[in-house]
């Protein structure tokens, strides 16, 4: 986290029912509109909930049971999404890809022209750290008049996102990723053909209902009380954003990640080759040891990675490029591998 975030973090929670607090609101509505490049007029929604929270809302608000949804699962993440589906009784069909298997339009080839209605994606695989063509899939989408859902949770910041561009109509993220705030806040943006679909579909949940978050949010406030705290955080953060720019935003995780992977290469570290995100590097092991260093870095040297679960456990082990990280950081990681690798 930035320290500007740390020192809002330690101050008084207002109260939020005020012109002060929606006039915050909106104006990260604003920011957060332009840094997806969304078109006009488009809408944010604000949800108390972690991502997997925003990936729900966006299945039971914008899919329903006459649905025929695709899914990339190519992951975690992508696997969620489509338990989702299944949970909220939306038909859908998945693209399963093994680790290591790289996203290709061939794979969209036996779906064309099957009457599928939307396509749901992680634009970054957080699992793997592969980063998903948008731009291909999105023209997929537009070809066979599909609806394009983003889950950009942790692409936001280190991976371009354009929804005019890429045609995409609902993208969501979270606080905890590359905006580098507390986990509790969750965001989806829409276009205005999204929107009319979400105002003509019944949300089976009160509380993540999107009908009720727009049109609150058309005064800048959020139908129950929203993790206060981190929209102050929320509100700094896009300020700082966008006095540097998004697009240097970008360019500076992008500069970590190429750094990086540049002093893995010097060591001999293998990492992932199938198209990465900027999000992080995924460190490959063949000698099952990925967990024991996750516990050894973290419990000995001051370094927190991220390790996998289930099966590769042994083999992935994750090297974060969002946030405030600096060459310095990695540094650190290559140093620490030339000591356990010796
Ligand atoms: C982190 C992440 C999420 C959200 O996970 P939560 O633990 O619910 O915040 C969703 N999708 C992707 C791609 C992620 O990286």
């Amino acid at each position: 986290m930035y320290e500007n975030t740390l020192e809002i973090s330690s101050k008084q929670i207002p109260y939020f029912r005020t012109q002060d607090f929606s006039n915050i609101m909106l104006k990260c509505q604003e920011q957060f509109l332009r840094f997806v490049n969304a078109p006009k007029p488009s809408y944010l929604a604000v949800m108390t909930a972690s991502g997997t929270g925003a990936m729900e809302t966006a299945v039971m608000n914008a899919l329903n049971e006459k649905d025929k949804v695709l899914v990339i699962d190519g992951g975690g993440f992508g696997h969620r999404f489509s338990e989702l589906c299944t949970h909220h009784h939306v038909l859908h069909d998945d693209i399963h890809l093994s680790f290591g298997e790289a996203l290709t339009r061939e794979h969209l080839i036996p779906y064309e022209n099957k009457g599928y209605t939307a396509l749901l994606v992680n634009a970054d695989e957080t699992s793997t750290g592969q980063l998903y063509d948008l731009q291909m899939l999105g023209d997929f989408c537009t070809e066979q008049n599909m609806l394009f859902i983003v889950d950009a949770v942790s692409a936001f910041l280190v991976d371009e996102i354009d929804m005019q561009k890429m045609h995409i109509d609902l993208v969501l993220t979270a606080s905890q990723k590359a905006l580098a705030l507390a986990p509790g806040l969750s965001f989806i943006v829409v276009n205005e053909r999204m929107k009319k679909i979400i105002d003509n579909n019944e949300c089976a949940c009160t509380y993540l209902d999107l009908k009720d978050a727009f049109k609150n949010m058309e005064r800048g406030q959020t139908p129950y009380t929203p993790a206060v705290g981190i929209v102050l955080q929320l509100a700094d953060r896009l300020n700082q954003i966008d006095q540097i720019g998004v697009d240097k935003v970008i360019d500076q995780a992008k500069a970590n990640a190429q750094y990086f992977r540049m002093r893995c290469d010097e060591i001999g570290l293998k990492y992932g080759q199938y198209p990465l995100s900027n999000a992080l590097t995924p460190l490959l092991f063949d000698n099952g040891k990925a967990y024991d260093y996750f516990l050894e870095a973290k419990d000995h040297y001051g370094l927190m990675l991220t390790p996998n679960g289930g099966a590769l456990s042994g083999s992935v082990l994750r090297v974060g490029h969002m946030g405030n990280l600096t060459t310095k950081d990695y540094d650190a990681v290559i140093a620490f591998f030339k000591e356990v690798l010796e």
